[in-house]
């Protein structure tokens, strides 16, 4: 029986010789080179995977398949349960829709876990202060559900979903990851004060799943207040809950705070299915020239290993990461300029290296 479920009751597939099956999706513009370059480290590290390589994106989205996923990508996730990503592009503001959502959508991950930390010889402007927190963004609902329409030929609709279920789970979700990582304090941000129905359920969800958890400190904070605390005094959060599309706009800025979008890794996690993946999208510009920085899609996989149980093997990846980033002489564009930075191939060598 290839699937089995682990001690904290994920279910994961195992083939025979014990190597955990996963699906690799290499995703578009700069997804395959940060794939590559996550891979060639994980078998460096001699982690204990083995994998299904499956489109979806740009390339799909040109074959006429309109969700930009296809039916092979959807059975491989479902068997393995657990997908690794790299960006996929989205075709902005006409046609299709995005195979990011589509992806979410299907498998239910309505938690999405996005990471942020200092890094050293990552200079920013709030170098020293330690930040240190995680936005945890409800991912299937709100604005992003996908309902959308012309109520007259000049006025648009979009519908906002937030429901009472989706609203508790994702508050309990953001409460045990701060008991499981240590963590003393949850912040929740909405628009509740303009939005009382919509914004105000993750607002009251919030405030009555916090009762299950004495121990954790829990505030409610409006979120531009939190977009604008999170710009002059970072340090001061832990964990931020919050809805789909306050999420996905604070967690870019949280990437900023520690040196960029190159930096921040993120997984989408289901009842059933997880998926990781970079913050970071296909940054067109620069595909195909070896210069962007795999470190998001690689800590990606790192979060993915410990979703998989393969503590060891995270750990040593990690450690030889911050190595490299301490040891300061091979960082990319992102860091140092991109006509001084080290090609996507020789830091992921360096790290490499340091393993
Ligand atoms: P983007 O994240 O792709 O790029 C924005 C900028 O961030 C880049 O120009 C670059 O300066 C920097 N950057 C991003 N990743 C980097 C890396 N690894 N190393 C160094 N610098 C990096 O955002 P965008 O340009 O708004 O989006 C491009 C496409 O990606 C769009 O089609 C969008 O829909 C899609 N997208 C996909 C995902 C996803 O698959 N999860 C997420 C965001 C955007």
């Amino acid at each position: 029986m290839p699937l089995i479920t682990t001690e904290t009751g994920k279910k994961v597939h195992v083939l025979e010789d014990g190597r955990k099956l996963i699906t690799v999706i290499p995703g578009d513009g700069i997804g395959p080179e940060c794939v590559e370059a996550t891979l060639k480290v994980l078998e460096a590290a001699k982690a204990p995977l083995a994998y299904e390589i499956r489109e979806a994106g740009a390339s799909v989205f040109k074959k006429g398949i309109a969700s930009g996923v296809p039916q092979e990508t959807i059975e491989s996730i479902r068997k393995t349960r657990v997908a690794l990503k790299g960006p996929l592009e989205t075709p902005v503001g006409y046609g299709e829709k995005s195979a990011n959502v589509t992806l979410r959508k299907l498998f239910e991950t309505y938690a999405n876990v996005r990471p942020v930390r200092e890094f050293p010889n990552v200079p920013t402007p709030y170098s020293g202060r330690g930040i240190d927190l995680v936005v945890v963004r409800e991912n299937v609902e709100d604005l992003y559900a996908g309902i959308e329409h012309m109520q007259t030929p000049s006025v648009a609709q979009t519908l906002k979903l937030i429901s009472w279920k989706g609203s508790e789970k994702i508050a309990r979700f953001a409460f045990e990851l701060a008991r499981a990582e240590g963590r003393k304090k949850v912040h929740c941000a909405t628009k509740s004060n303009i939005m009382k129905l919509a914004e105000g359920t993750l607002k009251r969800a919030f405030e009555k799943v916090a009762q299950e958890y004495p121990e954790i400190e829990a505030a409610h904070i409006i979120v531009d207040n939190a977009a604008h605390q999170l710009v002059k005094r970072p340090e001061q959060f832990e964990v931020i809950v919050t809805t789909n599309m306050n999420g996905d706009i604070l967690s870019d800025l949280t990437s900023g705070l520690i040196g960029g979008l190159g930096f921040a890794p993120s997984a989408n996690i289901g009842n059933e299915v997880a998926i990781f993946e970079a913050v970071h999208g296909s940054a067109p510009k620069y595909a195909g020239k070896n210069v962007i920085n795999p470190t998001a899609v690689l800590l990606s996989a790192v979060m993915m290993l410990r979703y998989l149980e393969e503590f060891a093997t995270a750990d040593l990846i990690e450690n030889a990461l911050l190595y490299t980033l301490e040891e300061g002489r091979v960082l990319t564009g992102d860091v140092v300029g991109y006509d001084r930075g080290a090609k996507t191939t020789e830091y992921t060598e360096a790290i490499i290296q340091n393993l």
